[in-house]
């Protein structure tokens, strides 16, 4: 039997959550007593959702549940900064494996149209837009990484326009950024709010328990989820609780926690928007993997994201530390926004792998494990989990073979070390990004 030690937790005041139109529909059950389900999937977040949709099809007739310890969108999957990726976010390395990249772009791809089908069948409000992505950067020492991502891009046949500093600030009404280069396949959304319409749409026989944080699990026969009241005996269970695998001993070492942080200003308005005059709701990505996420919402917010420190849980003095960074960040960009100040802020679990692979298996008999998105797992999310179900219910695909190929990811040393080890890197990265940050 193992014990549940680590709980997801409400970490701030998630802005996407509390933005969302969904936020007070009720979306799921409150489970109590004994019940028997076909399959059972630990987490509501991209990655379970997907799973669970997917199992639907393949068994129409099966009882599917999704269990969730918070509500719905309150998960990381609520908290993320709403980048639907196409194209990898951070920086490639100088080995460009073309075929590869072009496989993961078009399961990206895939994620991307399965989640507009939906949005758009089902008239879900999450402020869906089209938005694409600047691959930005401040500091020129930056510039080959951008080289190489031009380069990615290349291989991969994806147009791209290479912005100079005078065109960055016109696109994006701050003279912050020296070099940039936007793609245009990215989607921006409110993340809570296409996690809580996914929710809203899930197939009939699949029953979403919120609240429900699972306390302990009994693996010697058919797999039983325990809670605070009741339990549930799992024909199949998968485990896609990404960062919180860890805690529920499906990581088999070869995942780290990590924490990063998000805030939100209220809308702009006024004096303050000038610097934006025609400028749309945009999105930016640092090309430096540690530096600062950037978002233009068309409500004129700004949403500010960076910091990353090795955790599965939080604390006060990481959380205000990293609130103070976002002020600065905030002001290194829009230096007369200094007194806009945040409406939200909040922070999440990402979940990473030394290697960049997933992990995507089974575990034993009944058991399969889904994990390591890597910080990108709205749409990686959501195919490895229509895969996950691909794969249990024994239907083959060149994509699933690829996956299976990509997700072998890279041991990593047990507790302490694998914390210090995480932290130290993070350290460094955030070094590294200099006025990225
Ligand atoms: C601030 C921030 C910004 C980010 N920005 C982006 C972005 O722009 N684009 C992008 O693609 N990704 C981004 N990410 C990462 C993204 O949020 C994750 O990759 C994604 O949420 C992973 O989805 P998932 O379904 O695999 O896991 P999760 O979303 O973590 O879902 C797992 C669920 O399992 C639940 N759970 C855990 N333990 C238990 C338990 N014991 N019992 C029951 N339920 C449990 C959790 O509450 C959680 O809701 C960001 C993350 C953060 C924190």
């Amino acid at each position: 039997m193992n014990t549940i030690k680590k709980h997801p937790q409400l970490d701030g005041d998630i802005g996407w959550y509390e933005m969302s139109p969904y936020k007070d529909e009720i979306l799921g059950k409150t489970h109590s007593g004994q019940s028997n389900y076909d399959f059972v999937i630990i987490g509501a977040g991209y990655t379970g959702m997907a799973t669970a949709s997917r199992l639907a099809e393949h068994y129409p007739q099966s009882k599917i549940a999704i269990v969730e310890a918070l509500r719905v969108g309150q998960g990381a999957s609520g908290r993320n900064s709403g980048y639907v990726v196409d194209l990898p976010l951070s920086a490639v390395g100088d080995n460009i494996n073309a075929s590869k990249e072009q496989q993961s772009f078009a399961l990206n791809k895939f994620a991307i149209e399965c989640l507009r089908e939906k949005v758009n069948a089902h008239n879900l409000a999450v402020d869906w837009c089209d938005s694409g992505k600047y691959a930005a950067i401040h500091e020129t020492k930056h510039i080959p990484i951008l080289n190489n991502f031009a380069r990615m891009l290349d291989a991969i046949n994806e147009p791209y326009e290479r912005l100079d500093q005078a065109e960055s600030t016109t696109r994006l009404g701050t003279e912050f950024y020296t070099h940039s280069i936007y793609t245009q396949g990215m989607v921006v959304v409110n993340p809570a709010s296409l996690i809580m319409g996914l929710a809203k749409i899930l197939p009939n026989n699949v029953d979403l328990f919120e609240n429900a944080p699972v306390r302990r699990i009994d693996l010697d026969g058919t797999p039983t989820l325990h809670f605070d009241h009741g339990s549930i005996c799992a024909g199949k269970l998968v485990f896609a609780a990404n960062a919180f695998n860890e805690s529920l001993k499906a990581g088999n070492n070869r995942i780290a926690p990590m924490i990063t942080y998000s805030s939100i200003t209220r809308p702009l308005s006024g004096k303050e928007l000038e610097a934006f005059k025609g400028i749309n709701e945009y999105a930016i990505r640092s090309a430096h993997a540690a530096g600062t996420s950037i978002r233009f919402t068309a409500d004129k917010r700004l949403l500010i994201r960076n910091s990353i420190r090795a955790a599965l849980m939080d604390n006060r003095k990481a959380f205000n530390k990293a609130r103070q960074k976002h002020q600065q960040s905030l002001v290194n960009r829009f230096p007369h926004l200094a007194h806009a100040g945040f409406e939200y802020t909040w922070s999440g679990n990402i979940c990473i792998t030394l290697n960049k692979d997933p992990l995507f298996e089974q575990i034993g008999e009944h058991t399969y494990s889904v994990a390591g998105m890597n910080g990108a797992g709205v749409a990686k999310g959501t195919y490895l989990g229509h895969y996950m179900a691909d794969f249990i219910a024994g239907v083959e695909s060149p994509e699933l073979s690829f996956i299976q190929q990509h997700s072998q990811p890279s041991w990593v040393p047990p507790e302490p070390f694998r914390h210090i080890g995480a932290s130290l890197a993070a350290g460094y990265e955030e070094y590294s990004a200099g006025k990225d940050v």
